[in-house]
Order: structure tokens, then sequence, then C-alpha cells
């Protein structure tokens, strides 16, 4: 093991996708850096966005248009005061991208201009989605990656596991509490290193592998919010995960989303016997905002018994799918899939963390020297339910403004001169590693079966008893035995996974992403679920 002082930093992000990336390139030009991320650089969420990016660019559209289309998606709980934050820095940040190399689809007007193609997309009551075909997050991501590899002041470590923050008190330091570094756990190295930093940024994404079936990719285990919460941070809302409602449903391809533009471009919902069901449940048909379509889809299956419902944009000219879709269309005809000429097979699946860390307008947490930014973050934008293409916006928001306070901050703060290094003397190889993985299913599937799209308090309540069960047993392994990757997910999954059954379990009405058989009725004033430490 080196010796500790060979790791600092003046500010630690923890996460390289939208939101940490693009907080690294802000500060990079004036202070150092260090950026972990758990697998590859760019694997995140991020890199995996396809529909876009929300901002004003139409003259015809208003600041005042994103925030009550916002307002309204989130269904009585957004922070309004975080909603008009974001819209009216939106064009500003999403500028920023476009500075940095990010290429987003153009098209040329009829008086021969050339101007930013707009989509739209469920919820949006205009055009004002950026895009990149139907790859933005990869554009995004790439981009970015590319910008902060070559930066001189920006230190990248792959493959590099935040195990958990270390905060003033842990080290027995005097003075208000403030967090001072992290654990990481190097997986090439095999071993822990302890990291001093004057700023922490978690940046680490959402949590909806918590569910058996996501969209999201294998990093989204809530690292930042359990690593949040144990340091003693608030967190907020939980009890929204948002379901996407089109994931391809076949046995070769786990995972695989079909963005809500399709339907944004006329694609329909069809049941097996190719009818539509959409207009029975809402006036706005497949352009109903996200949990309304979920729910519609999940309601259809259940009734027919059916494994999956079907989305056809087979109407349409072949020609124009494939110029607006074309890693969609690429993808499922080499699942012998054609969208051009069939309706494909979908179910809704786990996609998107409503709530998390509670933050303030710059992202900062309850605890000094910390701060949460992108999908970890609970900000206020989202309330019950989030609004298509405001994540990627509320990561770049948030890293600017984040930026800007933590540049402001830094001056004053001293880095702490040592840490106590990770103590691993007391710990044995495993040899049950079943006992991760039997956990890992098991907390899947009742999360999926128990807390999913339609809840009630005798299965919320079956989910806990279950999940304090696990604790336990993760907790005996975690104190045993030498840590590894599966272990450190499993850790941070089942606690996020009791925080979001205590959220739901408190509220007692139905609301925008929560549903629950038991309070099908709302509140009159309805209040975001905070929960303390
Ligand atoms: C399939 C899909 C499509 C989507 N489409 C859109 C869209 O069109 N528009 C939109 O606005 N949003 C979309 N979203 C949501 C959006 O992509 C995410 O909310 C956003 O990218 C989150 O960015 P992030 O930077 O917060 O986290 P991520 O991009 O998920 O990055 C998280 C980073 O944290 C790292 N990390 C996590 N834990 C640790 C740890 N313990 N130690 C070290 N590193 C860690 C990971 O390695 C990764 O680098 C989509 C999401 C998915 C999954």
């Amino acid at each position: 093991m080196q010796p500790n002082s060979e790791y600092f930093t003046d500010v630690l992000i923890i996460g390289s996708g939208a939101a940490g990336l693009s907080l690294a390139l802000r500060l990079a030009d004036q202070c150092k850096v260090t950026v972990l991320s758990k697998g590859p650089l760019n694997e995140g969420a991020t890199f995996y966005a396809q529909g876009g990016i929300a901002a004003v660019f139409d003259e015809t559209d208003s600041i005042e248009s994103h925030v009550q289309d916002t307002l309204i998606a989130g269904a009585g709980l957004c922070d309004p005061s975080a909603v008009e934050f974001i819209a009216s820095n939106a064009k500003d940040c999403v500028q920023w991208l476009i500075d940095q190399g990010v290429l987003f689809d153009t098209e040329i007007t009829p008086g021969g201009e050339s101007r930013y193609h707009l989509t739209r997309e469920g919820g949006h009551s205009h055009r004002r989605i950026l895009h990149s075909a139907d790859a933005t997050g990869k554009e995004v991501e790439t981009t970015l990656v590319q910008k902060a590899s070559t930066h001189p002041n920006i230190c990248i470590r792959e493959r590099c596991n935040a195990v958990d923050l270390i905060t003033s008190r842990k080290i027995g330091l005097a003075g208000p509490l403030r967090v001072v570094g992290a654990y990481v756990w190097n997986r090439r190295l095999e071993r822990v290193e302890t990291l001093r930093a004057k700023t922490v940024v978690l940046a680490t994404g959402g949590a909806a592998k918590v569910y058996q079936y996501t969209t999201n990719p294998d990093i989204s285990s809530g690292d930042g919010i359990a690593m949040a919460w144990r340091a003693g941070c608030r967190v907020a809302n939980l009890e929204f995960n948002q379901f996407h409602p089109t994931c391809l449903y076949h046995p070769q391809a786990r995972n695989f989303l079909l963005t809500e533009a399709l339907r944004g471009e006329g694609a329909l919902l069809k049941r097996p016997d190719g009818t539509r069901f959409m207009p029975d449940f809402d006036q706005r048909g497949e352009l109903a905002p996200r949990d309304i379509v979920a729910r519609a889809i999940d309601h259809e299956m259940k009734r027919l018994g059916a494994d999956c419902m079907y989305l056809d944009i087979s109407d349409k000219p072949a020609d124009f799918v494939m110029q607006h879709f074309p890693t969609i269309y690429e993808k499922l005809l080499t699942l012998g899939l054609d969208l051009t000429k069939e309706p494909i097979p979908i179910v809704p699946a786990a996609h998107y963390t409503c709530g998390g860390v509670m933050v303030d307008h710059c992202g900062r947490t309850d605890l000094n020297g910390l701060y949460a930014i992108g999908e970890v973050s609970y900000t206020g934008l989202h309330g019950a339910n989030r609004m298509a293409s405001n994540s990627l916006l509320e990561c770049v928001v948030y890293a600017w403004s984040a930026s800007q306070d933590i540049l402001k901050q830094l001056p004053q703060i001293e880095l702490v001169r040592q840490l106590p290094e990770w103590d691993d003397s007391r710990v044995d190889n495993s040899d049950e590693r079943v006992v991760i993985q039997h956990n890992w299913h098991e907390l899947r599937l009742f999360m999926w079966d128990y807390v999913g799209i339609v809840r009630t308090t005798k299965r919320l309540e079956r989910a806990m008893r279950r999940i304090q069960m696990l604790q336990q047993e993760i907790h005996e392994y975690y104190a045993n035995f030498r840590i590894s990757n599966n272990l450190l997910e499993l850790r941070n999954l089942v606690q996020v996974a009791e925080l979001i059954v205590r959220c739901a379990l408190s509220r007692e009405e139905s609301r925008g992403l929560h549903y629950t058989l038991d309070y099908p009725g709302q509140l009159e004033n309805p209040k975001p679920t905070i929960l303390q430490p």
C-alpha cells in the first residue's frame, strides 16, 4: 500500500457521466480534479440516452412553457424555484455543450437557413428536444470523455469504486462536520486506497438496478445515495421510480430502450391483436406522460395475460424511420425485427430515479465539502414524475452551478494532512460467493414484484421484512470478507431499497410515479418525502 499522501486532489468527482465530466471540465482550468469511474470512463446512463436534451431554442416556445410542462408532469411535487432555475439556464448550458463540440442534428428551414432540429416528447407542449439522431447520450458522453481525457488538470481513474465517504467526525477532527475524502476500491490492483480532497462531488447516477428489469447499465446501483446516507445526508422522494414504458421485449437483448421520440414521431401502442389502447386511458394517447403510459401497458398486460405489448411506427415512410432512428433500426435488424415493417414487442422497465440526495441550487448537500449532481441528486426538478429529456439538462445545469460555488469555496478550504488507511487485516477471502449472487437476484426480484409499477401497503411491508433480513446477512458478509464489486453494489442496493420502501410506505396517496391500491386518491397538500439519517 502506498502512503496516503500519494493520493490527494482539490476536487474529487465520483462519476464520469454527463454530470461528472461537465463539472470536471468547468473546474479544470482553475484547480486539480480527479474523476473516478467504476468501469470504463464512458459507461453510465449518459452513454445510452437516446431521445435528447430539453431547452428552449424555438422562438415560438418559451421558458414559462418549459416550466409549466415540467410542473404538470411533476404532478404537484416539483419545487417551482428549481424548475425555473433549470429552465432559465437551459439554453446557456446546452450552448456550453455545443461549444465543447457536441453535434446536435440540424435542419434547413424553408427560407434556406440552418437551425437545430427539435423533436417533441411526452409531456412537452412544444418541440424543444435537441438530439443527435437517436444516440444523443453517446454523442454527449464521447465528446466530454475526449475533452476530459486530454485536459492536463484532470486525473482520470477508471475501474475505481468509491466505497465510502470519509468525514471529519470519523477521523476525530473538531469543528463543523465536513467530508474530507473517500475510500476507493481499485479494482485492477484489488486494494482499497484513501483519497484526500478539499471537496467531494457525487455524480454516481441513479439506482434503477435495484429492479430486476431496467433500461440502465450495470453501474446504476445507487452507490452515491447509499454513501451520502451513511455519511449523514438527507434523501428525498425515493418512492418515485420512473418505469420507461417501452423497453424491447426480446430474449437476446436485455435493457434495450425504444426512445419516447418514436411516439413523438407517430408510433402507436398496440395490443397483440393490433388494436390501440392508449386512447382508452388518456386523451393525450401515446404522448401522455410516462407513468400513465407505463401503467396502461402494465394494466393491459395483466388484464390479457400477455407477455408484452407492441410499438408500431410501420405506417410512417421507411426512409423517415431509418433517418430518424438509425441506431434502433440497425439494432432491431440484428434481432430479426424490422422497425419499418412490423410492430415491435415492448415491456416497461425501471428507468430513472427521481429522488436522491437533497441539494440546493448549487448542488450542496447537508455536509460541508460534499456536493451531489445529476441523477444521484434530488433538486426538486422532477417532483413526482420526470419529464422526458429534462435529466441530461439537470446534469449540465448543476455541473455549471456547482462549479461556480466550488471555485468560490476552494481558497478557504484546507486539505487534511492525513487520513487513516483502510484496515482489511481481519477479513478473509470468501469461499461463499454464491451468497452474493443469491441475495442480488432475490433483492431485484422482490423489488420488481412488490415495489414496482402498482404497489400495496402489504407488498411494501413484505419487501421491508426481506430487506431487513438481507441487510443483516450482507452486513455480516461485508464485515468478514474481502470486498468485491458485486459485494459493494449489493450493500448499496439493499440500502437504497430500504430507503425506497420507507419513502413509499410514508406516502399515503397515489401521485405521479407512486401508485398504490390502498391509497388511490390524492392528498390536498402534498409534500416531498424527506428521510433524515
Ligand atoms: C437508456 C436510457 C435512455 C435515456 N434517455 C434520456 C434522454 O433521452 N434524455 C435525458 O435527458 N435523459 C435520458 N436518460 C436519463 C439520463 O441518461 C441520465 O439521467 C443521466 O445520463 C445521468 O447522468 P449522470 O452523470 O448523473 O450519471 P451516469 O451517466 O449514470 O454516470 C454515473 C457515473 O458514476 C460512476 N459511478 C457510480 N458509482 C460509482 C462508485 N461507487 N465509484 C466510482 N464511480 C461510480 C459510473 O461509473 C459512471 O461513470 C436515459 C437513461 C437511460 C438509461
